[in-house]
């Protein structure tokens, strides 16, 4: 894989955003695979198309492409995206592609994230400012993905501070998290709160009560669930179920992923 952008495609390009836009949409056409089905090739859509820049033709898959600067590769926090209201449409209606990340810098590719769209929920989508009245589109509200929500698990590098990954475990770690593929919002968001917690415990071993010590700030965020412990067991299994954690003993777990 060449991490280097080709600059003389964007030559004819007068602003540095189209440039970077026809340059990171180049190298995606020519380096990426699906991650789904392994399909060597992506078809670039179209210019302007409202949803999705690319698409495997083999397994019939949306992917959206984010691109930024970033000198020493950090992800960053937030990401800006499109029309608050259409994104917010978009996840609760299940038709959201899945989301390419490439960070650059000096024109070669630093980083290169993949997010699967089942760890998108309204909970990590910001509403922007509404643009300023002198602005084109007066009124407009853009949202901004805020990736720091988004658990490690649902940040699956193919390009990580410059070193390739190799293709079969991207493919094999995009297959891990599809037990997130439900479309059930609220009980997604549940999962995904109780795998951030998980990632926030520092050590690979755990215990019900590290879990536990989040309940208030889970409670803030689900004010309607009198039963946040309850929740918390019944999301530990959830999680154990699917090979994402390992219960050693009573109380006591292992992360395995
Ligand atoms: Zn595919």
């Amino acid at each position: 894989m060449n991490l280097q952008l080709d600059t003389a495609i964007a030559k004819k390009f007068i602003s540095n955003s189209q440039k970077i836009r026809v340059m990171t949409e180049n190298w995606v056409a020519r380096n990426l695979f699906c991650p789904i089905c392994g399909k060597a090739m992506l078809h670039h859509y179209e210019a302007n198309r409202p949803v999705a820049d690319f698409c495997c033709e083999n397994c019939n898959t949306d992917f959206e492409l984010k691109s930024k600067s970033s000198a020493n590769g950090e992800l960053g926090k937030r990401i800006a995206d499109g029309a608050y209201s259409t994104m917010i449409k978009r996840i609760t209606s299940n038709n959201n592609p899945h989301f390419f990340f490439l960070t650059y810098y000096n024109y070669q590719v630093n980083n290169f994230v993949i997010i699967p769209n089942h760890f998108f929920t309204p909970a990590i989508i910001e509403k922007r400012e509404p643009l300023s009245d002198n602005a084109q589109r007066s009124g407009w509200v853009g949202c901004n993905i805020n990736i720091e929500k988004i658990p490690n698990s649902g940040k699956i590098y193919v390009v990580k501070n410059c070193t390739e990954i190799d293709h079969h475990i991207v493919v094999e770690k995009f297959r891990q998290t599809s037990f997130l593929k439900t479309s059930n919002i609220e009980s997604r968001e549940w999962i995904l709160d109780i795998m951030n917690c998980i990632n926030n415990i520092e050590s690979e071993h755990f215990t019900l009560q590290n879990v536990y010590a989040f309940e208030k700030e889970l409670q803030q965020k689900h004010p309607d669930n009198n039963f946040i412990k309850d929740k918390i067991r019944q999301q530990l299994q959830y999680l154990r179920d699917k090979g994402f954690i390992e219960f050693l003993s009573r109380g006591n777990y292992h992360k395995l992923k």
